[in-house]
């Protein structure tokens, strides 16, 4: 061969230019790799989807007439890294190029920077063809170590790709529909529930490879994986979300609840894994969207505005500027620890045994599904490391770990900016932090919960209320200047010395018997 082409297994990409033309000449290498599958303990799943879904690719690759080279685990194990597989299969092979696609993690973009070949051999990077603000056009859009609002970063992405306009307006007088969505979820919506469209992927063979090479992983898995593994099931996912989630998907977008059986993933769409791999174009996601909403223009509309743009805004707006902000403050991000936090991921974490409802349930629905929807991760799992102060490496650590869709680029800042305030307010304007008050106005946990979110100090008192109050008088001087927590603060300062030192002691004995909450 001339030529040797990587294809990472977040480089799905069908589209790509590389496969416009077929060449015998041109090699294409997809390859399973310890590497990869031990730099977190991952969920099972994950470590599962992936390498189905790269299974699915390299064949279909085959069918479409190129030449690949897929390997799995039994040709990789003597590699400890894609440098060492690389440079053993370029002399094999007798290259003279050695091509890939710009990595979109830190970590190995960095490997592949240093890859050197003898001077017969070229090196030469591509671009992933996937992302809708090209890279190098990262640092004109975000400054580095500098806040910028999603808002501002979201409008110009919308004239940009003229999406949702109306002229140089947005569509229907207003950029953001917020204020229209964000509803609980009553008993009587719980039965109109989607049902989740789930594939059922024979991932026993990965398996065994995972159990022979001991692979560690966390999280439970069948023989039947219920995640997208190729492009025919990533369209099928997108179809069933525009058909039977989009009406709803902003009104109960941070809605919760413990009584959906078997309808666990609400309204959201579950396209993050078929995102992150490329299997999907986030065009080809809103475009399927866009279409669904003028198709069903009647009076009054089944899918209004708010559904749509809340939607829109996610993709265009939420994902591609995460990625900027990561790519614009990497390698520093990952260091970042503003608040000090540095106490152990609590073990509850791993096993999702608690009596606190909703940390056992979003936990116990990552450990069975990888998934978990955004408030989940924001205002349950997080806001709870973010209140007892974890170590933010760890709960990072936690996160790339355990979802489906978690890739660092857009799993890092999510966690370490938005959810954890340790880079000090690049991403979030102030720390998502709430009592219980707020998880049992958007969820029906509270009412299932051996702890009363009414009551702070009692021993059945909801530990998210005195550990809240215990944050905020921690970090006081900290925030004195931030307007958005001034309100916080203030009730904190009114609240009389007595009551204020009972709720410090009492969160005193909650975190010193983290684990038995
Ligand atoms: P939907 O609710 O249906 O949203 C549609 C799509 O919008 C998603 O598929 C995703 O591509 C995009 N999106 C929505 N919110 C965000 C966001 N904040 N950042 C980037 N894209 C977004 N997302 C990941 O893809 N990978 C991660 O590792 C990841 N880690 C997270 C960690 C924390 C602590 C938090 C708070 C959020 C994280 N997110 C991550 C963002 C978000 O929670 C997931 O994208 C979403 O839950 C995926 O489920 P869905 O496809 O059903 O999303
Ligand atoms: Fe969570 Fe507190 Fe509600 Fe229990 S009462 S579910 S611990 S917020």
């Amino acid at each position: 061969y001339h030529t040797l082409r990587l294809i990472l297994g977040d480089q799905l990409n069908a589209n790509h230019s590389w496969f416009k033309q077929k060449s015998d000449d041109t090699v294409y290498m997809i390859a399973e790799i310890k590497q990869e599958a031990t730099y977190v303990k991952h969920h099972i799943q994950k470590i599962g989807a992936f390498f189905l879904a790269m299974t699915e690719f390299a064949n279909a690759l085959k069918n479409a007439g190129h030449q690949v080279i897929h390997l799995t685990l039994d040709e990789t194990q003597n590699f400890d890294n894609f440098t060492q597989l690389i440079a053993s299969y370029s002399k094999q092979l007798k290259i003279s190029k050695f091509e890939y696609q710009r990595p979109d993690e830190y970590r190995l973009a960095d490997e592949f920077n240093l890859l050197n070949f003898d001077s017969n051999i070229t090196k030469k990077m591509y671009e992933t063809e996937h992302f809708l603000l090209p890279f190098e056009q990262i640092n004109q859009e975000i400054e580095e170590n500098k806040h910028q609002t999603m808002e501002v970063f979201y409008r110009k992405m919308r004239k940009r790709f003229n999406i949702l306009m109306d002229g140089n307006k947005p569509l229907h007088g207003k950029w953001n529909f917020d204020q229209a969505n964000r509803n609980k979820l009553k008993k009587q919506d719980l039965p109109d529930l989607p049902t989740p469209l789930i594939f059922n992927n024979d991932i026993s063979g990965i398996l065994l490879r995972i159990k022979k090479y001991k692979i560690e992983t966390i999280g439970t898995s069948g023989n039947n994986l219920l995640w997208p593994v190729n492009r025919k099931q990533a369209k099928a996912l997108l179809k069933h979300f525009c058909q039977s989630c989009l009406a709803q998907f902003g009104h109960f977008q941070d809605a919760m609840t413990c009584q959906s059986d078997k309808k666990w993933s609400l309204y959201h769409s579950r396209l993050s894994f078929a995102l992150n791999t490329k299997m999907l174009h986030p065009l080809q996601v809103i475009q399927a969207v866009l279409k669904k909403y003028h198709a069903q223009l009647t009076q009054p509309p089944e899918i209004d505005i708010a559904q749509v743009e809340g939607f829109i805004r996610q993709i265009i707006g939420w994902r591609e500027y995460i990625r900027a902000i990561y790519w614009r403050n990497m390698p520093k991000y990952i260091t970042h620890n503003q608040l000090a936090a540095k106490r152990d991921l609590p073990e509850m974490y791993w096993h999702a045994k608690t009596k606190m409802k909703c940390m056992s349930e979003a936990i116990q629905q990552s450990l069975d599904t990888a998934y978990a929807h955004h408030i989940q991760r924001l205002m349950v799992t997080g806001n709870f490391a973010l209140l007892v102060g974890v170590e933010p490496k760890q709960i990072h650590q936690w996160y790339l770990a355990i979802y489906i869709d978690a890739i660092e680029w857009v799993e890092l800042p999510n966690t370490l900016g938005m959810s954890q305030y340790a880079d000090g307010g690049l991403i979030a304007t102030k720390p998502y932090t709430s009592s219980g008050n707020y998880i049992n106005k958007m969820s029906d946990y509270c009412a299932n919960c051996q702890y009363d979110v009414k009551q702070t100090l009692s021993e059945k008192a909801c530990p998210f209320n005195s550990l809240y109050w215990n944050f905020i008088a921690q970090h006081q001087v900290k925030f004195k200047h931030n307007h958005r927590m001034s309100m916080m603060n203030n009730l904190w300062y009114k609240k009389s010395q007595q009551e204020q030192a009972q709720i410090m002691l009492h969160a005193k004995g909650l975190l010193q018997n983290i684990n038995n909450l």
